[in-house]
């Protein structure tokens, strides 16, 4: 069985050899490790292995996780749901949130980020495959919500996530990637520095960064399979 190093290191040739095979640069494509249900060994072995930025969705296991590993040089990322009672703990412990649906949440955010912490990056998170079981914000209301979160002092418009349905055809999935790739271009005509496009998982991660994905989020294929929840 390979280790979480060796694992990890392939991913990273993995994205270098997907990125030079479509003419974008390696360095331009962050690998978010998502270590949700991971133990605090398992994230310092992908750290030693030159993981920095970290993913988490579940905020009670992710504020322990992140108190236990405070010396780590780490970079930390929320990408769960979103609850309003939740928001202070985000806005305390994480550099980044990719999953921001909504003006409320914005708001909370915005209104908890303690002072001693630079503006916490905001990454929208829209529901590409218009279902209405997902989460994510509608493409048609995503200007509204950026032009309301610029506005917030403590936060950073950084971009825009999507979690595709699952099971999608190659082709769909490619058109669905590409039209996220045509909002994300469209904000950063107003906003230049919302240029990050948080796009692929385990399983999609080359086709993601085919279509100008920016940040991979990276379970499975770095901490193999997680039990069930
Ligand atoms: C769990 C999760 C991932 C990682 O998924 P893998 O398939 O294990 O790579 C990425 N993004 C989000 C939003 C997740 O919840």
């Amino acid at each position: 069985m390979s280790t979480i190093s060796q694992r990890f290191e392939q991913i990273r040739a993995r994205v270098h050899r997907t990125a030079e095979a479509c003419g974008r640069k390696p360095e331009d494509i962050e690998i978010i490790a998502v270590s949700k249900t991971c133990p605090a060994s398992s994230i310092e072995q992908a750290v030693a292995a030159g993981a920095r930025h970290l993913g988490e969705s579940y905020i009670q296991e992710a504020v322990e996780k992140i108190q236990q590993l405070s010396g780590l040089a780490a970079i930390w990322h929320f990408i769960g749901p979103i609850q309003s009672n939740k928001t202070r703990q985000i806005a305390e412990h994480f550099a980044w949130v990719h999953s921001v649906d909504r003006e409320k949440i914005a708001r909370r955010l915005n209104d908890q980020r303690p002072e001693h912490l630079p503006p916490l990056n905001i990454i929208l998170q829209l529901n590409i495959s218009q279902d209405p079981n997902k989460q994510g914000i509608a493409p048609a209301g995503l200007e509204q919500l950026a032009a309301q979160i610029v506005e917030m002092p403590r936060l950073k418009l950084r971009g825009i996530m999507a979690v595709p349905a699952i099971d999608l055809e190659e082709s769909e999935l490619r058109r669905q990637f590409r039209a996220m790739n045509t909002l994300l271009t469209g904000l950063q005509t107003k906003y230049p520095e919302c240029n990050q496009l948080s796009l692929g998982m385990s399983g999609d991660m080359d086709i993601a960064i085919e279509c100008g994905s920016t940040m991979v989020r990276v379970g499975s294929a770095i901490f193999g399979s997680r039990p069930g929840r």
